[in-house]
């Protein structure tokens, strides 16, 4: 595995990176899970901010301050909610990875922190977006040079347990 890539079970909004990643809903107006603690934690300010974006389409990203957390960005995503698979979803999920790479780069960003994006109310099974997460993850490394720590942030041992064996199938 990338060593710059590294697995870890924290509370996302305490970690002092350039920028973590918000699953957020297509409002960017704040929601339950890792929005809700995103948001409480930012304070009021990144509610305002998000207001000036116009919401956010399913797949895509976009970047504001991070106020009051350590992170210096929040890079909000909205993955797709999990119905049957045949909807498109890995490619959305994917989707969501490389918008998210792509704003690291234009924002020349180093050190980013991804939740496990969909996983929780929008039900996508752990196991298949945790291999996506180390595909595109992976992509993104290859291509830039400057990012020298990709954090995936889990908030429990079953979202741990399926990336360690995404990351182990890809070594
Ligand atoms: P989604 O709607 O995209 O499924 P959720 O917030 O419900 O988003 O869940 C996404 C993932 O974030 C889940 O794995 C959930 O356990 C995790 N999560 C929830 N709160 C936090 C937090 N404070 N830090 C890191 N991960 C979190």
């Amino acid at each position: 595995m990338d060593e710059r890539i590294q697995l870890i079970e924290a509370d996302i909004t305490v970690l002092q990176v350039d920028a973590i990643v918000n699953a957020a809903n297509n409002t960017l107006l704040g929601g339950g899970g890792v929005d809700g603690a995103i948001h409480r934690a930012a304070g009021p300010g990144l509610l305002d901010e998000c207001r000036t974006l116009n919401g956010c389409a399913t797949g895509d990203a976009k970047i504001t301050q991070g106020y009051n957390l350590p992170a210096h960005y929040v890079i909000h995503t909205v993955g797709p909610v999990w119905h049957s698979g045949a909807s498109g979803e890995e490619d959305l999920l994917a989707s969501c990875y490389q918008r998210c790479f792509k704003l690291a780069r234009d924002n020349n960003l180093r050190t980013i922190a991804f939740p496990a994006i969909s996983t929780g109310v929008y039900g996508f099974p752990k196991k298949k977006a945790a291999r996506i997460a180390v595909r595109e993850t992976q992509k993104a490394l290859s291509v830039n040079e400057e990012l020298a720590n990709v954090l995936f942030v889990c908030f429990n041992a079953e979202t741990r347990r399926a990336y360690a064996e995404a990351l182990q199938e890809k070594k």
